[in-house]
């Protein structure tokens, strides 16, 4: 049974992962920032992406495009015309919805019961000017996805890289739609960043790699501890595709709200590469040097939402627990996720002796892992405080680590403590991390 998400926005907000954005004038719709631990949970998560699908293979190269491109590209990738969502209003309350998401049989605005006005496309593209003139000739797009970045970069990265098919570009960006129903937290929201990889493939071996890669990136989540019951592939059937796109899988999480795509995992056949050959007048096509044939890429193309495995991840961990009598929750994050790896806790905050060790140890251990020393409450508290924040070890010192120079080390899941000597210390963690 997942956890409710109100548990989960609740821990967000009380424990430093995430804050309504503008909070202070009221919020502003659908934005989250991400505070201390959020920051850091993110940046994790985006971490051994960048790390798993860049530095540990052999076939791909990173990228970092930017946000604003020349506004031709949305209209040869299709955006332009049809990155629309169909909409409808309501007469009465004002209040803007999908209009899939309305029954066709009610037809009347699920809020209030108000007639509504006849659909209309609107398109999901937030649109910006240029330089000093609010005119259409300066109209550009805040990129609705990082995709186009690559491929219009495809040409660049293959030659000055040297590379030969089969090979993929992987990019992490932020990302801008003007969704009209955003919501359930940081899992729809306007403003959000993608990790997505463009993987190019001769055609014939496309099927192949699109295969490869839903596995792939399936067993990623798990890697990271997701729970393989929360964790699904769904096929797209044949009238939910893209009418480029050969076929489609989503990763689905069980979120609170029910089954909903984590990552969509797509073969886009050679579509992009065809649309910006034709629109830029540039040749976007591959020499085969062994087959001495000259062709458009097909691309696969596995789209991840950095916000939403975050949140997955999150949710994931997320347990309450009663330990020997004692209520606790838990964030039991993968030890590359966790955002805290390592806390120095002094038992009394008002023996200096004491204070000064932890310090000393700290700034010892803060050099490798990423740590924190609090003595802001009693020992139970502080021990509460990082099971529920997901911190891995917490070394306490204590007034005999005075006289035996050694501290406990509690782990989180077991809450097994050693007494480890001082000058082991560092060997020790670094071997639970290894
Ligand atoms: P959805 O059907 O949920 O709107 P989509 O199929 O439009 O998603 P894609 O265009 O395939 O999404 O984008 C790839 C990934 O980017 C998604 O799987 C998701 O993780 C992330 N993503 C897309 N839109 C949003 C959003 N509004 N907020 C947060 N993440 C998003």
């Amino acid at each position: 049974m997942p956890v409710e998400m109100d548990k989960i926005v609740s821990l967000c907000k009380r424990r430093g992962f995430i804050f309504q954005s503008s909070e202070i004038y009221g919020g502003l719709g659908s934005t989250w920032d991400y505070g201390p631990l959020g920051v850091e949970l993110k940046r994790n998560v985006k971490e051994v992406w960048w790390r798993d699908v860049v530095y540990n293979r052999d076939d791909m190269e990173g990228l970092d495009a930017a946000i604003l491109m020349h506004p031709e590209v949305w209209v040869a990738s299709g955006h332009v015309e049809g990155f629309t969502d169909p909409l409808v209003d309501c007469k009465l309350c004002k209040k803007r919805f999908k209009a899939d998401a309305i029954s066709t049989n009610e037809n009347k605005c699920p809020e209030c019961g108000g007639e509504l006005t006849e659909a209309r496309q609107f398109n999901l593209m937030f649109k910006t000017f240029m330089g000093p003139v609010e005119e259409e000739a300066a109209t550009v797009y805040l990129r609705p996805e990082t995709a186009q970045g690559i491929f219009t970069n495809f040409s660049n990265i293959l030659t000055t890289m040297r590379r030969k098919l089969p090979f993929g570009i992987a990019q992490i960006g932020k990302a801008f739609r003007n969704e009209i129903t955003p919501g359930n937290f940081t899992f729809r929201t306007r403003e959000f960043e993608q990790m997505e990889i463009e993987y190019f493939v001769e055609a014939g071996t496309d099927q192949q790699w699109y295969e490869y890669w839903v596995q792939e990136r399936f067993a990623w989540y798990l890697k990271y501890g997701i729970n393989k019951d929360n964790l699904q592939v769904r096929e797209h059937a044949p009238q939910e595709l893209a009418h480029y796109a050969k076929c489609c899988s989503d990763i689905e999480y069980l979120f609170p709200m029910g089954w909903s795509e984590l990552e969509g995992i797509a073969n886009r056949a050679d579509y992009d590469l065809r649309q910006h050959s034709i629109h830029s007048n540039k040749d976007l096509s591959f020499f085969d040097e062994d087959k001495k044939q000259r062709y458009i890429p097909y691309v696969i193309e596995p789209s991840a939402g950095a916000d939403r495995a975050t949140l997955a991840f999150l949710i994931d961990a997320y347990r309450e627990e009663t330990v020997r009598g004692e209520r606790r929750v838990v964030l039991g994050f993968h030890k590359s996720l966790a955002p805290i790896k390592v806390a120095v806790l002094p038992l009394l905050r008002n023996r200096p002796e004491l204070v000064q060790l932890a310090r000393t140890i700290a700034e010892g251990l803060r050099k490798r892992f990423f740590t924190k020393y609090d003595d802001t409450g009693s020992i139970g508290r502080l021990y509460r405080r990082q099971d529920e924040i997901g911190t891995l070890y917490c070394i306490t010192v204590d007034v005999q680590s005075l006289t035996d120079k050694a501290v406990t080390v509690r782990d989180r899941d077991t809450m097994l403590q050693d007494r480890i000597p001082l000058e082991a210390l560092e060997r020790y963690v670094m071997d639970k991390f290894s």
